[in-house]
């Protein structure tokens, strides 16, 4: 595949207090001591810590992005933030669509294209969350709801400055369980085809990251597999070692 700058981005999910910023500062370093060439970081942490995030990481080109977001701009929304909020702290990225979103607050693609299209507005690169079940895998379905979510989840107007597409089979997140790298290709092409045809040749520039268990002593062959073009990682992004020797399998 066209050879892309890759992505590494840390998903800390509901995990961390302004403390974590440490983990930030080591990042940052190890990324200045060798890493800056070759990747882009980023760490999405919890809504709370984002503005004390992108002013920590200022300087330091570890981008920060946020965990979700709501589809409005802003309004009588008790508890949302909008995608403006968002990068008002200094963000530019948002994650949609991840899995836990999907199963736990019952977002559907729809929610999860609104909600892109409002990271769109806002100028912030829409991280978009695809996978399927394990019962979906095992049906053979999975190409087929990865296409899907796909197609109803990536709004008009994504181009590869504004969207990135994380591939996460629901049963590798948090499990220690990944598929096969060939399966990881077979699944890349897929999107990469689909989003070519959606949206034009300019989609060969689409970052596409695969996430679910990614660790140091995997990431050389998921992300050396065709099609990948970077990593989401939830557990081993919380730690700056992990993250680090994750960074470098590039
Ligand atoms: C995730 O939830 O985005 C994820 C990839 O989690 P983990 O790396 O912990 O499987």
């Amino acid at each position: 595949s066209m050879a892309l700058r890759p992505l590494v981005a840390g998903n800390w999910k509901m995990n961390g207090t302004k403390l974590a910023l440490k983990e930030l500062a080591g990042m940052a370093e190890g990324y200045d001591a060798g890493l800056r060439g070759k990747v882009e970081l980023m760490i999405c942490p919890p809504a709370t810590m984002l503005y004390l995030a992108a002013a920590a990481a200022l300087g330091s080109r570890i981008a920060i992005g946020a965990q979700d977001c709501h589809a409005a701009a802003s309004g009588a929304y008790t508890g949302d933030l909008s995608a403006e909020m968002i990068a008002d702290c200094g963000a530019t990225a948002v994650i949609v669509g991840h899995s836990e979103r999907r199963q736990y607050h019952r977002e559907t693609d729809a929610d999860v294209c609104a909600k892109a299209e409002g990271a769109l507005r806002a100028g912030l690169t829409a991280i978009v969350c695809v996978g399927e079940t394990r019962a979906e895998r095992e049906a053979g379905k999975a190409l087929a709801v990865v296409g899907r979510q796909l197609a109803r989840s990536v709004p008009e107007g994504a181009n590869p400055d504004n969207l990135v597409v994380a591939y996460e089979p629901v049963w590798a997140i948090g499990t220690g369980l990944t598929p096969t790298a060939a399966d990881v290709a077979e699944m890349h092409a897929h999107m990469r085809r689909k989003l070519v045809s959606r949206l034009g040749k300019q989609a060969a520039g689409i970052r596409l990251l695969y996430g679910g268990s990614v660790k140091p002593s995997n990431a050389a062959e998921l992300m050396g597999t065709a099609n990948v073009d970077g990593a989401l990682v939830g557990g081993a992004s919380l730690k700056a070692a992990d993250f680090l020797a994750i960074a470098a399998a590039y």
